[in-house]
C-alpha cells in the first residue's frame, strides 16, 4: 500500500519540509519531478537561503501558488538566521517558519523526526469522517480522534498509513472494493450521506485552472524567467487585454512576487547575501 514517492525515501528534515511546502497545494504527480530539481539546486536550507528569491521562483515553475515558493525561501532564511542551518525540531519552532501552519509543523515533526503528533490533512480527514466517525468532524474533533488513534511507536509510519489510505482508497470518489478497511469502515456499514465533503481538514474542489487567473500568473512568472520586460510586451506575449494582465500583475507585486521598475517587470528578489 505504501506510495513509492522520492521524498519518503529521503529523511533529510530540509527535504520533508520542502515535500511538504510542495505538497500544500499541488498534487503528488505533479510534485515529484519539480521536488527532485528543487532538491538537487537547493539541497540545504543554506543553499535556498543564499540564492536570489528569483532563482527559487523560476525552480518552482509549473508547481503553482508561487506564493508558497516565497515562503519557502523566507523558511530558509530563518533557518540559517535563527535554527543555525537546522530544521526545528519541534511543532512550535517549525511554526515560525514562513508558510508553515499546522499540518506542515506536524508532518515535519513526524516524518522528519519521529515525533509523536498527528498529521491531519485532507486525505486523513477523508478517512476519519468515512471509517471512524460515520459523520462530518469539526476541526477540534478530527484533531483529537487522529491524536488518539496515533500508536505508541511507528506514529510517522502511521501517519503515512493513513495519507496513503486517503491517497489510494479513500478518495474524493472513493475506491471501496479495494479498500482494506472496507470490512470495518463504518460509512460502509451504516450508509448514510457522505460525511467527508463537510468534514474537517477535507479540502473542498478548487475552481478550473484554465483560463483562471491564478493560470495567469504562472504565465507571468514563467515569462519573466527571461529577465525583466516592458509591461507593453509582456501583454502583447501572453495575449490578454490590459485591464486583466493589470489585476494579475498588481496582485503579483503585492505579493513581493514581481518587481517593477518605471514601466519594466522583473522576477523579485535578485538581492542574493
Ligand atoms: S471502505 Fe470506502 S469509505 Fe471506507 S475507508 Fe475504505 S475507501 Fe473510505
Amino acid at each position: 500500500m505504501r506510495r513509492d514517492l522520492p521524498w519518503l525515501n529521503d529523511p533529510r528534515p530540509w527535504a520533508v519540509l520542502v515535500s511538504e511546502v510542495m505538497l500544500q497545494q499541488t498534487s503528488t504527480s505533479r510534485v515529484i519531478q519539480p521536488w527532485t530539481k528543487f532538491m538537487e539546486q537547493f539541497p540545504t536550507p543554506d543553499a535556498c537561503a543564499t540564492a536570489p528569491l528569483a532563482h527559487v521562483l523560476v525552480a518552482w515553475s509549473g508547481l503553482g501558488y508561487p506564493r508558497r515558493a516565497k515562503a519557502l525561501h523566507g523558511a530558509a532564511r530563518t533557518i540559517r538566521d535563527e535554527f543555525d542551518g537546522q530544521v526545528p525540531r519541534n511543532v512550535d519552532e517549525l511554526r515560525r517558519l514562513p508558510g508553515v501552519g499546522e499540518y506542515t509543523a506536524n508532518a515535519v515533526a513526524s516524518f522528519a523526526y519521529g515525533r509523536h503528533v498527528a498529521v491531519l490533512d485532507t486525505n486523513v480527514g477523508r478517512v476519519l469522517a468515512r471509517a471512524l466517525a460515520n459523520e462530518s468532524l469539526r476541526t477540534s474533533d478530527a484533531r483529537i480522534l487522529a491524536q488518539v488513534l496515533l500508536p505508541r511507536s511507528g506514529a510517522a509510519e502511521f501517519n503515512q498509513a493513513m495519507i496513503d489510505l486517503g491517497a489510494q482508497f479513500c478518495r474524493a470518489a472513493p475506491r471501496c472494493e479495494q479498500c482494506p478497511l472496507a470490512r470495518s469502515c463504518a460509512w460502509r456499514r451504516h450508509g448514510g450521506s457522505d460525511p467527508a465533503p463537510r468534514s474537517a481538514a477535507v479540502s473542498r474542489p478548487q475552481a478550473p485552472f484554465a483560463g483562471s487567473n491564478r493560470q495567469l500568473r504562472g504565465r507571468v512568472l514563467h515569462a519573466l524567467r527571461e529577465g525583466p520586460r516592458a509591461k507593453t510586451r509582456l501583454v502583447s506575449d501572453l495575449g490578454v487585454d490590459k485591464a486583466r494582465a493589470d489585476v494579475v500583475l498588481e496582485s503579483l507585486v503585492r505579493d513581493g512576487l514581481v518587481t517593477k521598475v518605471s514601466r519594466a517587470y522583473s522576477l523579485s528578489g535578485d538581492d542574493s547575501r
